[in-house]
């Protein structure tokens, strides 16, 4: 009885790992071209670190014509949750995240390099755990979860670093003839892999983002194959990535400390290992503290917070670009007009001890990212978000037409306006320029400076009548509020208030507010002239006329 025999007797339909060699080709790529992966467990919902690792795989796929591909990682199915896939697949999407290859919905894929969910490539795993039996760099252990656990208490007891290894691994120094007795005897086993490491012995690695570390080799005779056939993540984390072709392995940085074991189980098996970067995780401020993003505490942790709040994708891609390289910011600076595809993301310009997160910063970007968008892409985004969460809002939107004017307003020029950060927003920033909102709603007016009834009554009237015509020009429109200003006796010019304010009751810009406070009962509003334009004459008189009514209450 050999090595080989048993092999055959744990493994005997197993295919030779001749076969899947073949099947898998190294992948013809150009050089530099990185081909990495999402591999997340589909056990609940989508993280924002999740997404991150996701955009920063992309990103990097992107800039050097490589690979993107979505593996799904659910060997552990006591945690695995019904559409798990179906959320990692939609998340992505809706953030522009797609994967070139691998599962496409909960039982579908593309790619060649598959099946990319691994409790679907059982046998696989258990081709390449034969070859390592057949080396004598594998073995069935017989422990039990008890004999584990009374192992790791004296460990304890004596103060000894826990774990299978060394003297600790009974079932290591079994012979052959007696792992194939007990086998025949039925008894349960899994498999474990024979580590040649040494303790005292020390690795230096470099790491992509962590840069050079140091630690001491494996020693662990961790499993390989549990007792469901299905591998660990170790096991299948080498495997995969080694017929998948990954060059870079790109994950949380909690996998760090397993990189000696990583590059022993690729080095045992024969395979030439990914380089890592390890991400490290996303952070928040939590009263001076810095702490890890935590799905329970914060509900931005949670990706799908951002569909509720209508936070565009692009805001947050733009917005995680923005910590994951502290350059990014002075890229923006000098392109402002530019797309995030054309940055250069350096993975070794990551943050080693972990990026801040601030929900403040983000909807500022998400300001300038939606200033840019144009008034039919906000129209858009905006009905579609509202399809889903405001009706209310979706009937405010039914006229097309008039809502594309709205939107219009400040938007395309050169200095757009930055009032909406999500499209939550946008009910409360656009309602007064819809009468159905702006009749049903008490209006509060407020006109500041200028108080006295009568002096406000007559700005009104003075201004249809007089002075307000559709067809002016911006320049002659603002001509004629001054033009007013100096009939009822205010300054015409501010410069002019301030040089003698005991002259005048008040200025121009005062007389300005009258109208916009009359008009749409703010005191802050987007450029007036432009409003104007959008309400037109008729209703802008509808509207003072109740002004005027609700004062004289
Ligand atoms: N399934 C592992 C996780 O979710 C993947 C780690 C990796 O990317 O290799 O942490």
């Amino acid at each position: 009885m050999d090595y080989k025999d048993l092999a055959n007797l744990i493994f005997p339909d197993a295919k030779d790992i001749s076969y899947y060699e073949e099947k898998y080709p190294r992948r013809n790529l150009k050089e530099g071209a990185v081909v990495t992966r999402y591999a997340p467990s589909p056990t609940g919902v989508m993280h924002v670190g999740g997404l991150y690792q996701g955009l920063i795989a992309k990103k990097i796929v992107e800039q050097t014509e490589g690979v993107f591909f979505l593996r799904i990682e659910d060997t552990d199915q006591k945690r695995e949750i019904e559409n798990g896939v179906m959320e990692i697949v939609n998340s992505l999407k809706q953030f522009g995240l797609e994967a070139d290859e691998g599962m496409i919905s909960d039982n579908e894929e593309k790619g060649d390099y598959g099946p990319y969910k691994q409790s679907q490539r059982k046998e696989i795993y258990q081709s390449y755990a034969k070859y390592l039996i057949e080396q004598g760099k594998a073995y069935p252990c017989f422990c039990t979860p008890e004999d584990v656990e009374a192992i790791r208490s004296k460990q304890e007891a004596a103060k000894i670093r826990p774990g299978y290894y060394g003297v600790w691994a009974k079932c290591r120094n079994n012979t052959v003839e007696e792992m194939a007795e007990k086998i025949k005897e039925g008894k349960n086993y899994i498999i474990r892999f024979k580590s040649p490491g040494r303790e005292d012995k020390k690795i230096k690695h470099k790491d992509v983002i962590k840069g050079n570390v140091e630690f001491p080799e494996n020693d662990q005779d961790i499993v390989i194959i549990k007792a469901d056939g299905l591998p660990t993540y170790h096991f299948a984390h080498a495997i995969d990535d080694h017929l998948m072709g990954t060059t870079h392995v790109i994950r949380g940085d909690e996998w760090l400390s397993s990189v000696p074991l990583h590059l022993q189980l690729f080095h045992e098996l024969g395979f030439k290992a990914p380089k890592y970067a390890h991400i490290a995780p996303i952070m928040k401020n939590d009263n001076g503290n810095k702490r890890k993003l935590s799905k329970r505490k914060d509900p931005e942790a949670a990706v799908s917070y951002y569909e509720e709040m209508g936070i565009p994708a692009e805001a947050v891609n733009e917005y995680l670009l923005n910590i994951a390289n502290s350059n990014f910011e002075n890229w923006r600076r000098a392109n402002k007009d530019k797309d995030i595809s054309e940055f250069e993301l350096q993975l070794n310009k990551m943050s080693v001890s972990g990026a801040l997160f601030d929900m403040v910063k983000l909807l500022d970007v998400g300001k300038t990212v939606i200033s840019k968008f144009t008034a039919e892409k906000v129209y858009e985004e905006t009905l579609d978000w509202a399809k889903r969460h405001d009706e209310e809002l979706v009937k405010m939107l039914s006229d097309k037409e008039y809502s594309l004017k709205v939107f219009g307003i400040e938007r395309g020029n050169k200095k757009p306006r930055k009032d909406i950060s999500k499209w939550s927003d946008v009910k409360e920033n656009i309602e007064y320029m819809y009468d159905e909102q702006f009749y049903s709603k008490e209006q509060s007016y407020e006109y500041q400076v200028i108080n006295e009834k009568e002096d406000i009554e007559k700005i009104l009237n003075l201004y249809i009548e007089k002075y307000y015509d559709e067809n002016d020009e911006k320049q002659e429109w603002f001509d004629k509020i001054k033009e007013l200003a100096g009939e009822m006796g205010y300054a015409k010019e501010v410069k002019e208030f301030k040089a003698n304010p005991e002259m005048y009751k008040a200025h121009v810009g005062d007389v300005s507010t009258v109208l916009r406070v009359a008009l749409t009962a703010r005191t802050n509003t987007p450029d007036m002239y432009e409003i104007m334009q959008v309400i037109g004459k008729e209703r802008m008189a509808k509207r003072f006329e109740k002004a005027i009514k609700e004062m004289r209450h």
